[in-house]
């Protein structure tokens, strides 16, 4: 029998990875996990920095719910919520998403990915405008670097050249405005406060450039992930919103990184004052057991939604394992353990270690910014500290030295040259230590090298 590094060369067709390198770097075997570390085949283990793909809020080896999914398993391992069919671990979840979203009158649709649920409010959000007698009224508009999924429209709406190089995207009807990086993106001396104004009036401008009777919607991630961690400046969500509201343009909050606890919230729209009509939850949803995402929809727009789905006959739009009895009854344990174990008030005891850890390591030669909230963050890497000048991309510092703190036992995600962090909610003050001190070592590594 063929070795699992083997069986993956011959067979295993990788997302997100140089297909053609694969075959010689080989693949990572990880075989286990317990607590903030997971284990490799040959029993190194290694702190998982960024939750797996932030999604294991809870860690490895949550007992608990194992126990939920057997249980489910034995009693209903699938049923679909098509044709008014409905089973009680969706229905208590929607219930409970519906009661801790900050979004009125909520109803919650489910699907399996976070692309999915993103994919589903670009439908709704166009048939919901057709219902309106606005057929014009379908541009949405996100924010470059933006990430959103991987599916053709979600992938359109995602602002970063690596997921539609090749693919094709975007598709029409899809826009980009500058994103809220003040370090990377302010003019020279410019205040926080005067380039979120900045931000807010290239957006209208953008509206009335393309017409505000064709513009429906705005998506951001309230802190954004995988464009490289970026926290908006204060007031920058007040001033979007009110272009937004001055336009009749939806607000759809991806809270699929930043949902349950992450930025030490429930919820990032509640961090940073956001009143989304819509917004998406997944990854921390369940801790990453089983897949599960969901979009949780204001009110009015449900009314919407309704009077054309009459109209039509039936709301032709729906996963077959979206809100899965399975999913569903590991996602409510999760959010039982949150509550039970006052995740957000670990949250708030343990972030300022990440976040002046991560402060301390400013000091170091290669890093430009550290920047987060909550139990998210990243380091910028740069050339030169005083100029904020960024490397050659074509010297990969970012993947280098994720390579190296891989070396040193710690598991972490290059975005370019920033280094994201975003480790289990549950993560100890000591584990943060040796998240930290392991990853100190890898960059000193790094950086003699580069200076060598
Ligand atoms: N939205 C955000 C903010 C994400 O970070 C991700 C994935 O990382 C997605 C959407 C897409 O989720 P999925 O990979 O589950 O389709």
């Amino acid at each position: 029998m063929s070795t699992t590094s083997e069986a993956d060369i011959a067979h295993l067709f990788h997302p997100y990875t140089n297909l053609v390198r694969h075959p010689e770097t080989g693949p990572m075997v990880i075989v286990r996990g317990q607590g903030v570390r997971v284990f490799d085949e040959a029993g190194k283990d290694y702190i998982e920095g960024l939750a797996g793909l932030w999604c294991t809020a809870l860690g490895w080896g949550e007992e608990r719910l194992v126990e939920a999914a057997a249980k489910q398993m034995r009693q209903l391992p699938f049923y679909h919520l098509f044709s008014s069919k409905t089973h009680e671990p969706a229905t208590r979840l929607a219930e409970r998403l519906a009661s801790m979203a900050p979004i009125p009158d909520a109803r919650v649709l489910f699907a399996c990915s976070g692309s999915e649920s993103n994919d589903t409010a670009i439908k709704l959000i166009w048939y919901r405008n057709n219902a309106l007698g606005k057929p014009e009224k379908k541009k949405i508009i996100a924010r470059e670097r933006a990430y959103h999924g991987v599916t053709v429209a979600t992938a359109s709406l995602t602002g970063l050249p690596v997921n539609q190089r090749g693919f094709d995207v975007p598709i029409d009807r899809i826009l980009h405005t500058g994103n809220p990086h003040y370090w990377r993106c302010a003019n020279p001396g410019e205040t926080e406060e005067n380039f979120a104004s900045r931000r807010a009036e290239e957006l209208e401008k953008l509206i009335l450039a393309e017409g505000p009777d064709t513009v429906a919607a705005f998506f951001a991630e309230p802190v954004m992930g995988a464009g490289g961690v970026i926290v908006p400046p204060a007031t920058y969500f007040d001033k979007i919103q009110a272009v937004l509201k001055k336009y009749d343009v939806l607000l759809v909050a991806d809270e699929v990184i930043t949902g349950f606890g992450r930025t030490g919230q429930m919820f990032g729209s509640q961090t940073f004052g956001l009143k989304p009509d819509m917004m998406t939850v997944a990854k921390g949803l369940s801790s990453g057991y089983l897949p599960i995402s969901a979009l949780i929809v204001a009110g009015h727009v449900y009314d919407d939604v309704k009077a054309q789905s009459g109209e039509i006959g039936v709301f032709g739009h729906g996963f077959t394992y979206g809100g899965h009895p399975v999913s569903a009854a590991v996602a409510l344990e999760t959010l039982d353990i949150y509550a039970e174990r006052d995740i957000l008030g670990h949250v708030a005891r343990i972030a300022p270690v990440l976040q002046q850890g991560l402060r301390a390591l400013q000091q170091h030669p290669l890093v430009g910014e550290a920047r987060g909230i909550g139990l998210i963050g990243a380091l910028e890497l740069v050339a030169d500290k005083e100029g904020r000048k960024a490397f050659d991309p074509k010297l990969a510092v970012g993947a280098r030295v994720v390579a190296k703190a891989q070396e040193h036992g710690v598991i972490l995600r290059a975005m370019g040259d920033a280094v994201a962090f975003a480790p289990p909610l549950i993560i100890s003050e000591d584990e943060i230590g040796q998240l930290l001190g392991r990853f100190r070592a890898a960059l000193d590594e790094a950086h003699g090298e580069l200076v060598s």
